[in-house]
């Protein structure tokens, strides 16, 4: 399972943070999951709740999961602008061939630490 994986290498970089930081418990991560990157956040959260008790401090932690947006631009009628979720036909235009530069990323963007 794909979130499986993710939640895991998640986890290990949240992991070796706190240990740098020595952060002994770890409340939240939150997470920027690229238009691209092909995630079911369910999926992920489900997968994050299973595999934190394998790291300690990260018992009670929550994931919050935050979609990065994409930017786009239409070749045809040279539309520009930011994207929430993945199509490729133009909002202004209809035309399809949209231009998308979304990333397929999952990156830690903010943990909330305890004492
Ligand atoms: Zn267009």
């Amino acid at each position: 399972m794909h979130e499986l994986s993710i939640a895991r290498q998640l986890l290990t970089v949240a992991d070796r943070e706190a240990k740098l930081h020595g952060w002994s418990v770890v409340e939240s991560v939150t997470v920027s999951v690229g238009l691209l990157s092909d995630i079911e956040p369910t999926a992920l959260d489900f997968a994050f709740g299973g595999a934190r008790s394998l790291y300690t401090g990260f018992e009670q932690c929550n994931l919050a999961i935050m979609h990065q947006p994409a930017t786009a631009h239409c070749p045809s009628c040279v539309w520009h602008g930011e994207l929430t979720e993945l199509r490729f036909d133009c909002p202004r235009c209809g035309k399809r061939g949209l231009r998308v530069d979304a990333s397929s990323e999952v990156t830690i963007t903010a943990m909330t630490v305890g004492d």
